[in-house]
Order: C-alpha cells, then sequence, then structure tokens
C-alpha cells in the first residue's frame, strides 16, 4: 500500500491531442515551405507515431522511400521549422487541453500532488503549451519539466521517467503516469510507475495488458464521453478524479 505523492504526464496525446492537429500539421507546413511534395495524411501520421521522435520520423520515412534522401542537417534543418510552426499553431489556441485534463490537474495541484512532466518533445514545444493551452503559473506548478533529449533512450525506455523522479526525489512506488500510448505505458512499466491511459484515435488499438486504468479521455463530471476500456482495479469511474489515481496506487 503506498501513497500517491507525484503524478507525471506524458504531453502528446495526453494533455493535448497534439499529433493529428499540431505535430502533423507542423510537419506539412515545414515540407511546403521547403518546397517538398510529401505531406503526410492523418493515416500516414498514424504509421510513422510508431518511431518516436521528430528527426526520426522523417528519416523513417526517407528510409522507406516516401521522401527524397537528404544529409542529417536538413533533417535538423526542417525539425527545426517544424517546431516554430507547431510552436504558432499552439500561440494561435489551435491545440486545446483534451478534457478533464485542467480539472484534474488542478485536483491534484490543491491536493498537494507534487507534478511533473515526462515527455519526449522538445522543451520549446512543451514551454509553448503551457503557456498557451494551459496558463503561466503552471511552469512554477510543475516541479519538473522532463522534455526532450535531456536522457539519451527515449519512450519506450525508462529513462525520462526515471530522470523526473530523480529530480524530484520521489519513488517509483508513490508515482503515477499519465499516458496515451503503447510506447509510453512501456516506458512508464519499465520504471516501475503505475500508469493510467487515456487513448485516442491514433493509440487505441495499442496493447495496453497490465495497464491499470485504459479510458477514451479522463472527462468532465457533466458528461457522458468517457469509455471504460480497461479497469483492473474495478474502478467505479464515470470521469477520472484524484480518488482513482489513489485507490490505484493503495491497491
Ligand atoms: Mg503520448
Amino acid at each position: 500500500m503506498a501513497e500517491l505523492k507525484c503524478i507525471l504526464w506524458d504531453v502528446d496525446g495526453t494533455l493535448a491531442d497534439t499529433e493529428r492537429d499540431g505535430h502533423r500539421v507542423a510537419f506539412n507546413m515545414a515540407f511546403e515551405e521547403a518546397g517538398l511534395e510529401r505531406r503526410w495524411d492523418i493515416d500516414t501520421y498514424g504509421e510513422l507515431l510508431a518511431v518516436t521522435g521528430g528527426k526520426e520520423r522523417i528519416r523513417f520515412d526517407i528510409d522507406r522511400g516516401d521522401m527524397p534522401e537528404m544529409p542529417y542537417e536538413d533533417i535538423a534543418a526542417l525539425h527545426a521549422r517544424k517546431t516554430i510552426h507547431y510552436q504558432s499553431l499552439i500561440a494561435e489556441g489551435r491545440i486545446p487541453l483534451r478534457p478533464g485534463v485542467r480539472r484534474l490537474l488542478e485536483e491534484a495541484y490543491d491536493a498537494d500532488i507534487t507534478l511533473g512532466i515526462s515527455t519526449t518533445t522538445t522543451p520549446s514545444a512543451l514551454d509553448a503549451l503551457i503557456e498557451h493551452s494551459l496558463g503561466k503559473e503552471w511552469f512554477d506548478r510543475f516541479a519538473v519539466l522532463a522534455a526532450g533529449d535531456i536522457v539519451p533512450a527515449k519512450k519506450p525506455a525508462p529513462d525520462i521517467y526515471h530522470y523526473a523522479m530523480e529530480q524530484l526525489g520521489v519513488a517509483a512506488e508513490n508515482t503515477l503516469a499519465l499516458e496515451d500510448s503503447a510506447n509510453g505505458w512501456k516506458s512508464a512499466r519499465a520504471a516501475g510507475i503505475k500508469c493510467v491511459v487515456t487513448v485516442n484515435g491514433y493509440t487505441r488499438e495499442h496493447d495496453f495488458n497490465g495497464a491499470d486504468l485504459v479510458v477514451t479521455e479522463l472527462g468532465e463530471p457533466d458528461t457522458d464521453a468517457v469509455d471504460v476500456l480497461q479497469n483492473p482495479h474495478e474502478l467505479e469511474c464515470h470521469h477520472v478524479q484524484l480518488k482513482h489515481l489513489q485507490a490505484i496506487l493503495h491497491g
């Protein structure tokens, strides 16, 4: 029986539906700007999400023959431009938070739960999302922002979770992760952290066998939008609340 002291949040697909409406669109803007014909449609981007990291996704698309060969510097430049486009999309308010995210963050913050971010997204993209979707006060409310290339091995490796817990001085048994994808769930599991998964259109068919709760979204009290897909702790769960996360760790 362990007490819940810390919640670590994934960003892309978990805090906001950033992949389909943010990153994908920003990649296409960078491709068009560079004079490339390639566009990643929604299904294609769904395939590429199996590859972690933006530069790595471009490399993968080149290697399978769907984009022209280019040196690493060009890939890095494309990715840098994509990051700028992505920040513009966020700054224009085109990427809202997912349902229930603000509610659960505020509930946990008010209960003095330590909050942190554990993501492979770039620090600048994370900063833009916090500033424009969550609000500047959250820069202080998150006790750690673990993002980007701060550790060498990206998810599904556990390194980013290990890093965040080390920075915070919390143990895995007192920590719970929120993720939306199989890679994220594997990363949390490999770090010994229990995990609630909020799936989206890209991740619904992933294998989350062993996850502590799998739902379609965190949900709000006044809606019926939450489908509970896996519920091994048999929680009474209409929308996901702090008490559910605490019950998972107690169990
Ligand atoms: Mg994610």
